[in-house]
């Protein structure tokens, strides 16, 4: 299996050949909080599946929400007819969302359904006016961002790594700052960080909010950036520009949603509605690929129109609202509201900040990031310069594989450690992650440090 995994797989970002020369882990089961490889090794779950996973692999509950479907139907289009499943859950949805967003438009990854938003936000204002709105063609997002990886995604994008090899292709950006107090403020102090943001933001929207037709952020937690946790209020204040300068505003929820930040959804924690709101990763609880664009009344009416106004949408994918996709999400909801799962974060979320005070006593931690249960551990090779490893010495990837070693399974965001526990995990595996981290952070460090 290893050899054909090489010959035959292509994985995504794993082309460097530290990676290559490794065995791959081939995951063969899942239970609960964790995964099992073909070899029987067993690993905590970590980062949740790529953040996705909310009650546990294999939960019996899920499971049979799959089998109970897939006895009815797997799959029919949305295109030209409906189905109860999807219909169900965009009610469930318009009511669970931040002051009730109105509409839902289903696709599959969390790519796409910010690629839905971008394309909704800018023939909204075409829709509105075209010739009023003729310039509003652009789109604000945040340093550092990470959207997605489809060409509209990538070009509200900000990394480098992702953005760079694919300029001439991608459409025009406006940058604004993200806040990250540890690198951007001597004194590591939110307040600060957050008004020479939303200072900026405001400048860029007086000059340009003409050319704008949107602005896409992640609230309070930027996480393929390396978990930058928002100051308190910054997500309230970009809400506060965007209306003032016409701006419309799009959520990404993707990864921050279902509960990640202690609430179901991030938006909630400082009373923020958007205009759009994407989500994906644990809509489905890490089972399906599912996702949805969701907007309000205002947005959607100014689709409305006669055949010949051309003035629908148009964007359908195939799989749109897939009957067993929607099933597994209604299920994860119900758990979700049954087993009052949101509620049980509180507790964790305190016993993590508690552990994680002993790792910002470690010499090469740098800052450690934590809003909820997505938490960022940024290394240094030199605390008082803020200076990273080299790439060279690959010092992250010796730790995820120093965990894997010991038992869990993480991962790096460059010089970032990042953790994301399933949200079901109990006190006592959260222990264990921590612990296993903590070793592996340590004694990886010192050796190379
Ligand atoms: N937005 C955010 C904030 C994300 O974190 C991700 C994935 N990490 C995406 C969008 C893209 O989602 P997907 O990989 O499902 O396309």
């Amino acid at each position: 299996l290893d050899k054909w995994d090489k010959d035959y797989v292509w994985h995504p970002f794993t082309q460097m050949k530290t990676y290559r020369q490794e065995r791959p882990l081939i995951i063969e089961r899942g239970n609960g909080s964790y995964l099992y490889d073909i070899e029987g090794n067993r690993y905590l779950d970590g980062y949740s599946s790529l953040w996705v996973n909310v009650h546990g692999h294999n939960h019996p509950e899920l499971n049979q929400a799959l089998t109970d479907q897939a006895a009815h139907i797997a799959h029919s289009t949305l295109l030209g007819a409906a189905n109860v499943p999807s219909i169900l859950l965009a009610k469930k949805l318009v009511e669970l969302t931040p002051a009730g967003l109105d509409k839902v438009f289903y696709s599959d990854s969390g790519s796409t359904s910010v690629e839905i938003a971008l394309k909704m936000a800018y023939q909204y204002w075409k829709l509105k006016d075209a010739e009023r709105y003729a310039d509003k063609n652009k789109f604000i997002s945040l340093r550092e961002a990470y959207h997605g990886d489809t060409i509209g995604s990538v070009s509200v994008g900000g990394m480098d790594t992702f953005h760079t090899i694919f300029k001439p292709l991608l459409f025009e950006r406006i940058e604004m700052p993200a806040p990250y107090t540890y690198r951007m403020t001597a004194d590591n102090d939110p307040e600060t960080c957050k008004v020479h943001c939303l200072t900026e933001l405001e400048a860029i929207l007086r000059e340009h909010h003409e050319e704008i037709a949107g602005l896409i952020i992640e609230p309070l937690v930027q996480g393929a950036a390396g978990m930058l946790t928002a100051p308190d209020g910054f997500l309230h204040g970009v809400r506060e520009l965007c209306t003032r300068y016409h701006v419309l505003m799009i959520a990404d929820e993707v990864a921050v949603g279902f509960g990640r930040t202690g609430t179901l959804f991030a938006c909630e924690q400082e009373n923020v509605k958007p205009d759009l709101m994407c989500i994906a990763k644990g809509l489905t609880a890490g089972y399906l690929p599912l996702a949805a664009t969701l907007t309000t009344d205002d947005v959607y009416s100014a689709f409305l129109g006669e055949p010949h106004e051309l003035k629908t949408f148009f964007h359908g994918h195939t799989y749109t609202g897939n009957q067993l996709a929607c099933a597994v999400a209604l299920k994860n909801i119900e758990l979700l509201e049954r087993d009052g799962l949101i509620e049980t974060l509180p507790e964790k979320i305190e016993f993590l900040t508690q552990r994680l005070a002993a790792f910002r006593d470690l010499t090469h931690v740098g800052d450690v990031r934590q809003r909820g249960m997505m938490i960022g551990i940024e290394l240094v090779r030199d605390r008082a310069a803020k200076e990273v490893f080299p790439p060279s010495l690959g010092v992250e990837h010796r730790v995820i594989l120093h965990a894997r070693q010991n038992g869990a399974i993480i991962r790096p965001l460059g010089p970032v450690i990042v953790l994301m526990p399933i949200l079901a995990m109990s006190i006592d595996e959260l222990d264990e992650l921590l612990t296993i981290t903590y070793e592996a952070i340590k004694t990886v460090t010192i050796e190379a440090g």
